[in-house]
This record gives structure tokens, sequence and C-alpha cells, in this order.
């Protein structure tokens, strides 16, 4: 799998003392709040899970799953929603966690969502953020790290459902991608 990679533009260590940093940072601004942090899959579990055990504070976690990008590296424009929410955002404070904003599209699509369920506060934190990408004008709160508009895998991102358990963000050989 490691062989597949070209180069690491994110270590495992530069992602966990980030996690650790903005975990806190949130812990201490939600600490009176009883957050719903809500993570986007799959991109965002690795994520979700390292940021929110450093947040030492009350808070409920759930789930969404929606897709926009099909097998490959380019978006298909389209957001369709794969798995909903068990819990109601109506008057919480929500933390949307997610993986990477490229095109903007999901996210937007999720805050209009979020907003029509009547949310109180919503703060988009992100891993990554590719903002030569954006096609709409959407904007994290937080930001792990800015990527070059490459395509990137690790740390729940895949290419074909595949690397998603790398601990490191990186880009891959060109030959792995075949005849696409
Ligand atoms: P957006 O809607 O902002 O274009 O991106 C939606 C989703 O596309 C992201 O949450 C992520 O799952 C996927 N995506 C965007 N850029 C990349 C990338 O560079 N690598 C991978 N593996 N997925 C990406
Ligand atoms: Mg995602
Ligand atoms: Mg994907």
């Amino acid at each position: 799998m490691h062989n597949d990679i070209e180069k690491i533009l994110v270590t495992e260590e530069e992602i966990q003392e980030k996690c650790r940093e903005l975990g806190k940072q949130l812990a201490e601004e939600y600490k009176d709040r009883f957050p719903l942090a809500i993570g986007v899959l799959k991109g965002a579990l690795p994520f979700m899970s390292d940021i929110l055990r450093h947040m030492d504070t009350y808070l409920e976690m759930d789930f969404m799953d929606v897709s926009s990008y099909g097998g490959g590296t380019t978006s298909s424009g389209e957001v369709k929603i794969e798995k909903d929410l068990n819990t109601k955002v109506e008057g919480r404070d929500l933390l949307i966690i997610e993986d990477i904003i490229d095109s903007g599209l999901t996210l937007s699509y999720l805050v209009d969502l979020f907003k029509y369920r009547k949310a109180r506060s919503i703060k988009i934190v992100t891993l990554l953020d590719k903002p030569a990408g954006r096609t709409v004008d959407i904007k994290a709160d937080v930001v792990g790290f800015k990527v070059p508009n490459e395509f990137v895998v690790g740390y729940g991102l895949d290419y074909q459902e595949k690397y998603r358990n790398l601990p490191y963000i990186g880009v891959l050989k060109p030959h792995v991608y075949g005849a696409e």
C-alpha cells in the first residue's frame, strides 16, 4: 500500500498534533453548549475520532453519509444522502466534521439542509482545504491543513475505497490510476 504513494503531504505526526490543538480549542469554545458533532462518512472517520478524543467536554456524535463523487477523482456535481442523521438538529450547536473541502458542493448542501432543519449554530471543521477546487462560495470555520489542487488519499480519503487506513495524507503514483 505505501508503495503506491508518490509523496506525503501531511505526516502522521503533523495530523496528530493538529487534532490535539483543534480538539482543545473546540472543547474550550463549546464547554457550556453540548454540541452535536456530525461526521460526514466515510472520509471524516479517522479525523473525527482523533479530534473528539481531545475535546474534553460533553458532546454528542452522529453521522451522515453523502456522496458527491463516483469511484473516480472528479466530482459528479450531485449530492445524494445515503444515510441521514438519527438526531434532531433543531436548536442544536452543530460541528460538521469533514475530511476535505474541494468544490464545496457537499458542505453547502449540508449547511443549507441543517439551516432548514433549524440548527442553532453551525461550525464547519475540516481536516483539509483545497481552495483552488472551489466552485461554490463556502468557507470552513476551522481548517487543519491547506492542500494544493491534487487528488490526495489517506487518513479517511480513498481512491476506489482504498487507502482510507493510511495514517498520513499523500498523493498516489500516476500508474495507480491506470487508464483513467
Ligand atoms: P466537494 O463536495 O467539496 O467537492 O468534496 C466532497 C468530497 O469529495 C470530499 O468530502 C471527499 O470525500 C471527496 N474529495 C474531494 N477532494 C478529494 C481528494 O483530493 N481526494 C479524495 N480521496 N477525495 C476527495
Ligand atoms: Mg467527505
Ligand atoms: Mg471518495
